[in-house]
C-alpha cells in the first residue's frame, strides 16, 4: 500500500506510542505484583494518556483495569474485586467503592 509522507509519519508515531504503552503496562503490572500500587497506578495512567493522545486502540481488557469513576488502575485482589455470578462479571473498585457489572457474553 502506498502512503504519503503524512501517513507514514503517523504510522511511525503510532508504533512508537504502542511500544511505550506496552512497556508502561508491563511495568505497571510488575509494580502491582510487588505491591507498589501507587507506582503501578502512575505507569498505568501514563499508558492511558499516551493512548488518548494518539487515539490508539488499547489492548483487550484494558478498560477493565480502570475504575470509571475515580480512574484508578485496578489490580485484582489488591484494590479491586472481580466476581462472576449469573453470567455477569462484576467488579468493585476498593478505592472509591464503585461497582460495575457487565454481561460476560457480550464481550469477546
Ligand atoms: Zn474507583
Amino acid at each position: 500500500m502506498r502512503r504519503n509522507r503524512f501517513e507514514r509519519a503517523k504510522a511511525k508515531r503510532d508504533s512508537v506510542a504502542k511500544e511505550r504503552i506496552g512497556m508502561l503496562l508491563e511495568m505497571a503490572e510488575k509494580q502491582a505484583l510487588t505491591g507498589d500500587l501507587e507506582l503501578a497506578d502512575r505507569y498505568a495512567q501514563l499508558a492511558r494518556k499516551i493512548g488518548m493522545r494518539y487515539q490508539i486502540q488499547m489492548p483487550k481488557g484494558f478498560n477493565l483495569r480502570f475504575c470509571r469513576k475515580c480512574l484508578h488502575y485496578l489490580v485484582p485482589a489488591k484494590n479491586a474485586r472481580f466476581r462472576t455470578s449469573a453470567g455477569k462479571l462484576s467488579r468493585q473498585c476498593l478505592v472509591c467503592g464503585g461497582v460495575y457489572r457487565m454481561p460476560l457474553k457480550a464481550r469477546r
